[in-house]
């Protein structure tokens, strides 16, 4: 990759959803050279006005040429998709590629498609991210990174561009495996908030007051800071979706269960979501689970 050393290196960005888009737009304002591919047409426009080329398809991306290419799109099959499908990356990447996987997918998958690619010359890096669409439009994500030293060593000036936190963890499916870990403490510690502004409100509590000296004290959280406000107002739009959390915690619950591994929490939780996606909330955010224990509890925590 010697274009590297000498100047900017090309980046390729498929995937402009929620996080992908304002992740592209910050490696472009921090000074990349930017080819963008979005299954649904459009969506890159913004970033080509800004500059950026609008590729076909991934094989049309990777066929120009790009030293590193971001993924980010929803779930394991859209990533193998984007990879090998018809029009899949694998078919026209150059040797020496580096292919950067930002979507939240299975560790195990991600190993696989690290061999694939790896027989082909294209090392492949999970980099999974937390920090929600806020953390993604301020480049201030965590970020989660398995793959080889090299190829992650060569990345880490553009990881450091979109996160704050960056750390790598180990060979290629650690990055995921680690999220998984990010996903349990998260949800069932949402869950941990929504029963306690479930209690406050029975007992007539303020729930702004009472989200001020509990997010303040030990059981403080980014998810009461940030979405407890939220809950205690109804507003159930979205930074993360309850579909993709559900997407999460299969993938979660299905490593746990290789592992022997019971995570009943997290099970009760995951189950809790499914509840609230069946009343038809799949779309709203995850501070929606508050909808599920409305319905256990017969109350509103917005009035
Ligand atoms: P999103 O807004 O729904 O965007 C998903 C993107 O993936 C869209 O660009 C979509 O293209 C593309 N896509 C989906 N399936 C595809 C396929 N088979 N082939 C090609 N493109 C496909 O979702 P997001 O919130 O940006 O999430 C992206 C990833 O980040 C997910 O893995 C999610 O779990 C993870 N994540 C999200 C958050 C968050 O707060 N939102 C936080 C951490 C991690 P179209 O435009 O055509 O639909």
């Amino acid at each position: 990759m010697n274009a590297m050393s000498e100047s900017k290196p090309q980046l390729g960005y498929i995937g402009l959803g929620i996080m992908g888009l304002p992740m592209a737009r910050n490696l472009m304002d921090a000074g990349y050279p930017m080819i963008v591919w979005n299954r649904t047409p459009g969506k890159g426009q913004a970033l080509e006005q800004a500059g950026a080329v609008v590729a076909d398809s991934p094989a049309d991306l990777a066929s120009r040429g790009p030293d590193v290419i971001f993924i980010n799109v929803t779930d394991t099959p859209d990533v193998e998709a984007v990879l090998f499908g018809e029009q899949g990356m694998a078919s026209t990447a150059k040797p020496g590629t580096i292919i950067v996987d930002h979507s939240t997918i299975s560790p195990d998958r991600t190993r696989d498609f690290a061999e694939r690619l790896a027989d082909q010359g294209i090392a492949f890096v999970d980099a999974p991210v937390s920090g929600g669409d806020i953390g993604a439009q301020q480049g201030t994500l965590s970020i989660m990174v398995g793959g080889t030293l090299n190829a992650v060593e060569e990345v880490m000036p553009m990881l450091q561009v979109v996160g704050k936190r960056v750390v790598h963890l180990g060979e290629a499916g650690l990055g995921q495996a680690c999220k998984a870990c990010n996903q349990v403490a998260g949800m069932v510690t949402l869950l941990g908030v929504c029963e306690a502004m479930a209690l406050a409100k029975q007992s007539g509590l303020d729930l702004d007051k009472m989200i001020q000296v509990v997010g303040g004290g030990a059981a403080g959280s980014w998810q009461i800071t940030n979405l407890g406000p939220k809950i205690a107002a109804g507003d159930h739009d979205p930074g993360f979706m309850i579909d993709l959390v559900i997407k999460d915690l299969a993938i979660v619950l299905d490593t746990a269960k290789r592992a022997g591994l019971p995570l009943e929490g997290t099970a009760h939780v995951a189950d809790l979501f499914k509840q609230v996606a069946a009343q038809g909330g799949g779309r709203l955010g995850t501070q929606a689970l508050a909808k599920a224990l409305e319905s256990a509890g017969g109350f509103t925590f917005h009035d």
